[in-house]
């Protein structure tokens, strides 16, 4: 058993992201399993060494531990290029030449099909021959996607229960060679031996897609978990522009560390909001049966 937290080192952890990392460290530690964190630094322009770094001291702050070194998704281009070439090698991988607009309107037009908020509506899927030398010529930047006939799959979640999703025509590798990050996430899983996903809830939709790739690429699929959204108080996600959301701006406050614990602690109905606790208190406490479905709405402050 092995859980894992995989932050993108973007910006501060917030109160929803740090209960999401206690969940998953209690679920793996609370019967002695193993837990590691993955920096997923895959955008070079969004993520930064520091983001990461203070990301970092952030878990060490709340009690969430891992094992071994912190593994960057930067330095890991290559095994997720292997894995899209093992695809590739299947016939599963196409260029798409679509811009984001043009993907918008070819999924706005009227389809026989329902497609799933956001999927690929397939327009280079089977892109005539001269067509594509034309992008080319043109000198047009292609992502790779993968290709797939309307599987579907439905997991079954240790929070959300029952979840069917029909995959998409996913992207591997984005137009400016970055690999994308369901192929990222997959190959970390399955190299780093991760055999229980636990995260936030809006990453739910991705499980079937993520679920598809671990089949196609021969691999066990994890056990997931997804944690339900923090609400902040006008009733929208949680984001740092509600201000007093992570624990340096707690801190200004006079909040400590040890009090975001109980309160997040509380949030999951393990111990009251003013006990004195650790997180490593939490871990005999631990139950997912415990665990609301119900979107939390901190009052922090
Ligand atoms: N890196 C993703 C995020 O921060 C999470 C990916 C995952 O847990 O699968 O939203």
């Amino acid at each position: 058993m092995r859980g894992r937290f995989a932050p993108s080192p973007t910006g501060e952890l917030h109160l929803g992201n740090l209960r999401t990392a206690l969940v998953a460290w209690l679920a793996a530690r609370a019967v002695g399993g193993g837990f590691i964190v993955r920096m997923e630094d895959l955008d070079p322009v969004t993520s930064s060494p520091a983001h990461a770094a203070r990301q970092l001291a952030d878990l060490a702050a709340i009690g969430v531990d891992h094992d071994g070194e912190v593994v960057f998704q930067s330095t890991r281009f290559d095994l997720y290029r292997d894995a899209i070439a093992r695809l590739d090698a299947a016939g599963l991988v196409y260029r798409c030449y679509c811009t984001r607009r043009e993907i918008r309107e070819a999924a706005a037009a009227p389809h026989g099909d329902a497609l799933a908020d956001g999927a690929y509506p397939g327009t280079c899927r089977d892109l005539p021959e001269a067509r594509r030398a034309e992008f080319e010529r043109d000198g047009r930047r292609s992502a790779l996607r993968l290709r797939t006939a309307g599987e579907h799959y439905t997991v079954v979640d240790r929070i959300a229960g029952a979840y069917t999703g029909t995959v998409d025509d996913v992207v591997l590798q984005r137009a400016d060679g970055v690999p994308a990050y369901n192929i990222a996430v997959v190959v970390d899983d399955h190299l780093q031996g991760v055999t229980q996903v636990v995260r936030g809830d809006d990453l739910l939709s991705s499980t079937p897609r993520q679920v598809h790739l671990h089949h196609l690429l021969g691999f066990t699929v994890p056990e997931y978990a997804h944690v339900p959204l923090v609400l902040a108080a006008d009733g929208t996600r949680l984001a740092k522009r509600h201000g007093a959301v992570t624990l340096d701006r707690l801190a200004e406050l006079g909040v400590t560390p040890g009090q975001v614990v109980a309160r997040l602690g509380a949030s999951l109905g393990l111990c009251s909001a003013d006990e004195r606790v650790a997180a490593a208190d939490l871990l005999s406490r631990f139950d997912f049966h415990r665990l609301t479905r119900q979107p939390w709405q901190p009052t922090l402050t």
